[in-house]
């Protein structure tokens, strides 16, 4: 496999960038080895600048549920940006967004858009702070919610790659209001709240950890946040940046019956660009400025191509059976990985939910980060390059969920389980 050009860009951009990236994980250190450098995608593939076409299973790390380059999101973005890329002025697309948004997850009474991830979860906090007029947030370990400055505590994702979940420049007063849990662990909720209760402002979850691999909930769990939120005044938050419109077409909150009062959406909200969105009750929302005293704006906010990929996207996810085939063929991507490791005599579990999935080098079916931190990351390493060299591009990171998007066909599935067979054998 050449990677000539790949490596001469690198080589360049590690003067120009921390790590020659502009985003943590992307530089393939916890794996080894250099990043390929994208040039072109489509479908299900991902193509590099040397020429290698990979069967991508990042899809720009959640967005690309649909495929690569979806004619009809490309044409969508074609047509509105004839017209300008941004006015500064309310556009039509943004009541159509939050229309959409609002008919898919219905607990999302108002909202705003932003334009990352991050952008939501702090605006999220700041405004359960503000509505409860209280300081303390929780969240758990090995979740990721962006890189806000209270977040970055026992955080998940590149944070937890890096070795780095309590950064460095995050004041430490600051840290000290961040609470945390371990996930999945009942007991350990019900204490803190009887605790803390009355100071807690919000908790703030992953209602599936995709940041820590992929860890589902167990049995109850969310409900049981749901319940101490509601009895000790805090404000319920659902980081579905990972889980919106993948694990479901209303999200995780749909798929396991329990309604937060914030949520906060990413990735597939908008199809590639950079978009974000927070919400949820109006009584909440409706403390935001303007017509609150809860600061948050942004020049790019409601953007009309943004608002055009994502809306594109969300028409796509509706077509009957979208996430009905999605669920049906990451079981057969993960059944298959685990006969294929058996068959290898190597130990793997793996979790998953409709189009997300991980794949743990363990024994034990992991429930909790604890297992997760402790399943073989080398042997993942070996795996994920075993894999590149096949043209099958996995996370280059034990830590982070797998996603696949409707392009991802049979015949993809199958030529995955192909290379993983062959991977699984050169990992023992
Ligand atoms: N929340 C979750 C659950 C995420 O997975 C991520 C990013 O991966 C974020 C928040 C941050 O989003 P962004 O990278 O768009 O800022």
């Amino acid at each position: 496999m050449n990677t000539d050009r790949s490596h001469a860009l690198f080589t360049r951009a590690q003067e120009l960038m921390p790590g020659g990236v502009n985003s943590p994980v992307r530089a393939f250190r916890s794996v080894g080895g250099e990043p390929f450098f994208a040039a072109r995608a489509e479908g299900a593939y991902i193509e590099d600048v040397d020429g290698n076409r990979y069967l991508d299973y990042v899809g720009s790390w959640g967005p690309m549920i649909a495929g690569h380059a979806h004619p009809a999101v490309l044409e969508a973005v074609a047509k509105v940006m004839r017209d300008g890329l941004s006015f500064g002025v309310p556009n039509a697309l943004e009541v159509e967004m939050a229309e959409e948004v609002r008919r898919l997850v219905p607990s999302m009474e108002m909202l705003r858009m932003v334009n990352s991830g991050t952008e939501a979860t702090l605006s999220a906090i700041r405004l359960a702070r503000g509505a409860t007029g209280r300081s303390r947030i929780v969240k758990f370990e090995g979740c990721y919610h962006g890189h806000g400055d209270s977040f970055l505590v026992k955080a998940g994702s590149g944070a937890l790659t890096f070795g780095v979940p309590n950064s460095p420049g995050v004041p430490k007063a600051l840290a000290d209001l961040t609470l945390t849990l371990p996930y999945n662990d009942f007991e350990a909720a019900t204490r803190l709240f009887q605790e803390q209760g009355a100071d807690i402002a919000g908790v703030i979850v992953e209602p599936i950890v995709g940041n820590a691999n992929c860890i589902l909930p167990r049995e109850g769990y969310l409900q049981h946040l749901r319940a101490l939120c509601t009895k000790h005044g805090s404000v319920l938050i659902f980081d579905e940046v990972m889980t919106g419109f993948r694990v479901a077409l209303g999200g995780a909150q749909a798929r396991y019956g329990v309604t937060p009062d914030l949520s906060t959406f990413g990735k597939i909200i908008g199809g590639g660009m950079p978009v974000g969105a927070y919400g949820g009750k109006a009584e909440l929302m409706r403390q935001v400025a303007p017509s609150g005293p809860i600061y948050q704006a942004g020049t790019l906010s409601g953007n009309p191509v943004a608002m055009a990929a994502g809306l594109a996207t969300l028409k796509l996810i509706q077509e009957p059976g979208f996430h009905e085939t999605l669920e049906t063929r990451t079981h057969r991507l993960c059944d298959g990985l685990e006969a294929a490791a058996a068959e290898a005599g190597v130990a793997v579990t793996t979790n998953r939910s409709c189009a997300m999935f991980g794949l743990f080098f363990s024994r034990e079916k992991v429930e909790t980060f604890a297992q997760a931190v402790a399943c073989d990351t080398a042997a993942y390493g070996r795996f994920f390059h075993g894999l590149l060299r096949r043209g099958v591009y996995f996370a280059p990171s034990a830590f982070e969920a797998g996603f696949l998007s409707s392009a991802h066909g049979d015949a993809e599935i199958d030529r995955t389980l192909e290379a993983a067979r062959a991977a699984f054998r050169e990992v023992r």
